[in-house]
């Protein structure tokens, strides 16, 4: 008996080969490729007799083949097959090319359905390359309509490997199984807010009889992808709203850190921080995100809150989701705070250091100081949150780029603390202004809009191949002028996957072909703690002014000398990945330049390439990546950080009303979801929380 959980290898016509094309698209089950939702539709709803044919419509016939036989060309290796269809009206040629075995499968007698546009060619009238169905084939409830032709035709995110009409056959024969897809909305809220049922939607997504049967379809969908986050947000809110907090007094100290520092803070990080220090002088746990594009500033925003709340005896922590960054907010605060004789911890996966000795320490060492209190500010990785880690007094808690940590992270760190501590999360991630509010329940909102001044813009260029040698002496440049170079490559082979062997290798061509007089340096995620750390030092020093690197750097990294960012295989990187690229430089007073370098002229994804190139902001460029992705562009949607949620960008202002209502009303009338257990199953089960 087939399920949703069933393999897609049980499903007749998925064999080996197939299941593994499937798999590329990340689909699995038969549940998998129910929710994989086509992308866009082809409408060939309109049925036409033969002899009401029009030049350019596009249309669906239906009649019987007379004949259909298929020749050999004069251009060698072209075969065409020409069939003959008759209706009660009229008869119409069809022409295929390199289709033989058409003429092998589809027989003189057969019904069928022909969907395609009618063109006036030197041969007379007739339809090129029409999908060809019998109508035997189509087993649809809707009266007369197809899989493939006579109806709203979906069109799905695929793969070059997968065809269209591979991925709907299958589709249509798992559809079936959408009936045992429980539907966790309470019927209430789905009659308020005007939704189909959850299976109904499946359904129609995949094959809509009409055009407002998908639009009622997609608002279904689209009203659970937000309704599931903002419940989710909410009801964690709630959650930690019911806890007590220390209230954390401001200190005078802050302000002296303040004027410390080398530089004023900018108007937005100042309102910033004082939006954080009237949240954790309250007794109710601050819950607050802190949305910054890259380079705007983020990190001693953190800083300041950190500090003032060791100022009243209390511990801090700043979460980083990779060692480089941790090691790289660990030598920033160090510096800062040097005068204040503060004890500081790094805890990552191969580093263990306090601030007052020079040494590497173990991390048993570590974890006894943190529980006696004798480390006051720790920053670290993923370590942070092993569950054996005890505290005296945990007061904040900073996630920094929130985006790469899951709720069950943050919640590992703040869980079963009491007091519960502050929290502030810190993200480059932009989000539309209409959808935060949303998405975000009320977790509260601080926004560094502006990049500090004097900041340069940074030039944006795609460079193809025939430019590349000027790219090479741009980058020579820059380092006589004793600035920095990033130069990024990307994962090539599936079985590289740290992209170890890419970058090693053009590491390699780079020193001996290109760059043969200067030193260039090597980093990836497989090297050691501390060669990853020297490599970046030497590179902060201008020992090896050339940083050949994989991914690692793409967030947060902090080198201001740094003035190029050239990107190999650009269009192998999502659009929020790229951005982000993009923030490593400009982050200083020095022009920067971002190279955008590709292998053909005509890249794939040239669309989102020259997008970069048009906009700086990412909020525009969120937006723009929200829009676009579509088929086609399926490395680019399933790499592109800026928010993964597959419908939202339909959501208008009454859905969004919608949603909050329809949450305020499970919260009033049954918060602990007792009578809701599918949809408490849902809420825990969907792993992305986006604050
Ligand atoms: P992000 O928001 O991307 O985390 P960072 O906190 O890394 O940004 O800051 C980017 C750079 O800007 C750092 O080199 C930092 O020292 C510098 N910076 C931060 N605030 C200011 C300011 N007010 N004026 C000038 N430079 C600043
Ligand atoms: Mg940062």
């Amino acid at each position: 008996m087939l399920s949703l959980t069933s393999n897609l290898t049980d499903l007749k016509g998925v064999g080996s080969t197939i299941a593994k094309r499937l798999a590329r698209l990340n689909l699995f089950t038969i549940g998998d490729l129910l929710y994989h939702f086509p992308a866009r539709y082809e409408d060939f709803s309109h049925f036409v007799q033969i002899a009401n044919l029009k030049v350019g419509e596009r249309v669906t016939i239906r009649g019987k083949v007379q004949l259909i036989n298929t020749r050999r060309s004069w251009k060698r290796r072209l075969t065409v097959t020409e069939a003959l269809i008759k209706d009660t009206t009229g008869s119409i040629k069809a022409v295929w090319f390199n289709q033989p075995y058409l003429a092998e499968t589809i027989k003189p007698g057969t019904e069928v359905m022909l969907a395609g546009t009618l063109t006036a060619g030197s041969y007379g009238l007739q339809l090129e390359h029409p999908t060809i169905e019998p109508v035997a084939g189509a087993h649809l409830p809707v009266r007369q309509a197809g899989v493939h032709t006579g109806r709203l035709v979906p069109i799905y995110p695929s793969t070059g490997q997968l065809g269209q009409r591979l991925l709907r056959t299958l589709v249509n024969r798992a559809l079936p199984l959408a009936r045992s897809i429980p539907d966790y909305l309470p019927k209430e809220i789905m009659h308020k807010a005007k939704l189909p049922y959850l299976n109904q939607a499946i359904y129609s997504l995949h094959f809509p009889a009409s055009t407002p049967e998908l639009t009622a379809a997609r608002r279904r969908v689209t009203f659970d992808e937000l309704f599931l986050i903002h419940l989710r947000s909410v009801l964690a809110r709630r959650s930690l709203g019911n806890y007590q907090a220390r209230a954390i007094p401001f200190s005078e100290a802050t302000k002296e850190l303040v004027a410390s520092l080398p530089w004023a803070l900018t108007a937005d990080q100042r309102l910033a921080t004082w939006e954080i220090i009237k949240d954790l002088n309250k007794t109710r746990p601050m819950y607050r995100l802190l949305q910054g594009d890259v380079g705007s500033g983020k990190t001693i925003v953190a800083g300041l809150a950190c500090f003032n709340c060791l100022k009243s005896n209390l511990q801090a922590a700043i979460l980083a989701p990779t060692e480089i960054l941790a090691e790289q907010h660990w030598h920033t605060l160090c510096q800062l705070l040097s005068p204040w004789s503060i004890k500081l911890a790094l805890l990552t996966r191969g580093h263990h250091r306090l601030s007052d000795t020079a040494k590497e320490v173990s991390a048993a060492a570590i974890k006894k100081k943190l529980a006696q209190g004798e480390i006051e500010l720790i920053i670290g990785t993923h370590a942070l949150l092993e569950s054996n880690l005890a505290w005296q007094s945990l007061g904040l808690v900073v996630v920094d780029e929130q985006h790469r940590f899951g709720v069950e992270h943050r919640q590992a760190l703040m869980s079963g603390r009491r007091p519960a501590p502050h929290l502030l999360s810190m993200t480059a991630t932009p989000i539309p202004r209409s959808l935060a509010l949303t998405l975000f329940g009320d977790l509260d909102i601080s926004i560094l809009q502006h990049l500090p001044p004097g900041r340069q813009p940074i030039t944006t260029r795609l460079v193809p191949p025939s430019e590349r040698a000027r790219a090479y002496e741009l980058m020579r440049q820059e380092v006589a002028r004793d600035n920095r170079v990033f130069i990024v490559c990307p994962l090539i082979e599936e079985s590289d996957v740290l992209g170890v062997r890419a970058a090693t290798a053009e590491h390699e061509r780079l020193q001996r072909d290109v760059f043969p007089d200067l030193k260039l340096g090597l980093l990836h995620g497989k090297m050691a703690t501390r060669a990853k750390a020297h490599v970046m030092e030497d590179f902060k020093r201008g020992a090896t002014p050339i940083l050949v690197s994989t991914s690692v750097v793409e967030v947060g990294v902090d080198v201001p000398e740094a003035t190029v960012m050239a990107i190999e295989g650009a269009e192998r990187f999502g659009v929020a990945q790229l951005h982000q690229f993009r923030g490593r430089v400009g982050r200083s007073e020095r022009p920067s330049a971002c190279l955008l370098m590709t292998d053909s002229a005509k890249p794939r994804g040239l669309n989102r390439l020259q997008a970069l190139v048009k906009l700086s902001s990412g909020f525009e460029l969120a937006e723009f990546d929200l829009k676009t992705r579509g088929p086609g562009d399926l490395l680019g949607a399933t790499q592109s950080g800026f928010l993964r949620l597959r419908f939202a960008e339909l959501a208008n202002a009454e859905l969004l009303k919608t949603v909050r209502e329809a949450a305020a009303l499970v919260i009033k009338t049954d918060p602990a979801l007792k009578r809701l257990p599918q949809l408490k199953a849902k809420i825990s089960q969907q792993t992305f929380h986006p604050e």
